[in-house]
């Protein structure tokens, strides 16, 4: 089959033949159609500190996939060949104390698939059958295939509750732009997003309604009499990994905000510990989706009016994947999706 591997440490992928993947008793073989490139995929083609030191060679790579079963393994019940499915990308262990709460997110087993073990950049991709997610005929393969970071997207938007809250989002990268869109759906007020690549932001306004602040331009606060905020925004949704757009989080916060945290600052960043006492903040660091609570709720969402369809901006068939990265590295796109069928 075919599959975009990183054959050799350093930069780039490569699509090479390989052997379609045998399956165990508990997996599913399913065919891929589509799959998203991600931010992780990057760094991965790029090979930077964190990819060196964390992915074997040759690896398979990629994790945001949309497909159909078309093997199940001798113990799986519940699944069928021709199912549609998306899937979770992480595969826990069920060892740990975490796990065995039930907190499969919080597993400190985890292995990703694409990232620690053979990924979804493929004809066909192996993986256990207790992480397929079922797709309903509502969720199209395109829309299957970005699961993975709407998920992350769900996971921090649900964190708290926003209905009629003020919420700033900062980053519009297709993960802010996500859950811009559902904290939208699920009734916040206002629904603020920053970043300072105009294009981003163009972006976001087009896909969803909310009110767009180029920060490298504009005075964060210059929005709050437009909105009639009269103290500061009620929760922060942290989504560009940026130091600087923290520190401006927790400066337009109010008393008693809450701020949930996804984005992956590259090293130590330094924080204002006492602002963050005295206006009594509560931050929440997010990894991942609940399994399988995520995946739920966003299912059901995206059945019952969610539209995240305008965060893909590119489609493309997988052979022209160097054009797909050089897209997703461009900064003016959304999400990449490949075809692979
Ligand atoms: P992205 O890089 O596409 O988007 C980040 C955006 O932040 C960019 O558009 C960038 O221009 C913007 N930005 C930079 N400086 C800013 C500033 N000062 N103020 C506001 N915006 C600024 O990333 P993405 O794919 O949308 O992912 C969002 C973040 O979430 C990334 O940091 C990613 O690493 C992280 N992530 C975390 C998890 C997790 O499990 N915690 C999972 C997936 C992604
Ligand atoms: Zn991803």
């Amino acid at each position: 089959m075919r599959a975009l591997q990183k054959t050799h440490a350093g930069e780039g992928l490569e699509m090479v033949r390989v052997p379609v993947p045998e399956i165990g008793p508990d997996d599913v073989l399913i065919r891929v159609n589509k799959t998203g490139i991600c931010g992780t995929d990057m760094h991965i083609w790029a090979w930077d500190e964190w990819a060196a030191r964390t992915v074997p060679v040759p690896l398979v790579t990629g994790h945001e996939f949309a497909g159909e079963i078309v093997e199940i393994g001798r113990d799986v019940e519940d699944l069928k060949v021709g199912q549609r499915c998306s899937g979770e990308g992480h595969l826990i262990g069920r060892h740990s104390r975490q796990s065995r709460a039930g907190k499969f997110h919080l597993d400190p087993e985890t292995r990703g698939i694409g990232v620690n073990e053979p990924g979804a950049f493929a004809e066909y991709l192996r993986l256990p059958a207790f992480n397929v997610v079922p797709l309903p005929d509502a969720i199209d393969d395109e829309i299957g295939a970005i699961l993975d970071p709407l998920g992350n997207a769900v996971h921090t938007a649900l964190s708290f509750d926003l209905v009629g809250e003020d919420v700033l989002i900062t980053g519009a990268g297709p993960i802010g732009i996500m859950a811009a869109a559902v904290a939208r759906h699920v009734g916040a007020r206002h629904v603020v997003i920053t970043d300072v690549n105009p294009a981003r932001l163009d972006l976001a306004a087009k896909v969803v309604d909310v009110v767009t602040v180029n920060v490298a331009e504009e005075e964060l606060r210059d929005v709050f009499p437009r909105l009639n905020m009269k103290q500061g925004f009620d929760v922060g949704l942290e989504m560009s990994g940026n130091q600087r757009a923290l520190d401006q989080m927790v400066e337009t916060l109010t008393m008693g905000g809450r701020i949930a945290l996804l984005g992956i600052p590259p090293g130590k960043s330094p924080v204002d510990w006492s602002r963050i006492v005295f206006k009594a903040i509560t931050i929440k660091g997010v990894y991942g989706r609940e399994i399988f609570e995520t995946w739920y709720k966003m299912i059901a969402m995206l059945e019952n009016g969610l539209d995240v369809r305008g965060v893909i901006t590119h489609r493309m068939r997988a052979d022209a994947y160097r054009d797909g990265f050089a897209t997703m590295g461009s900064g003016a796109s959304g999400k990449v999706v490949l075809d692979w069928t």
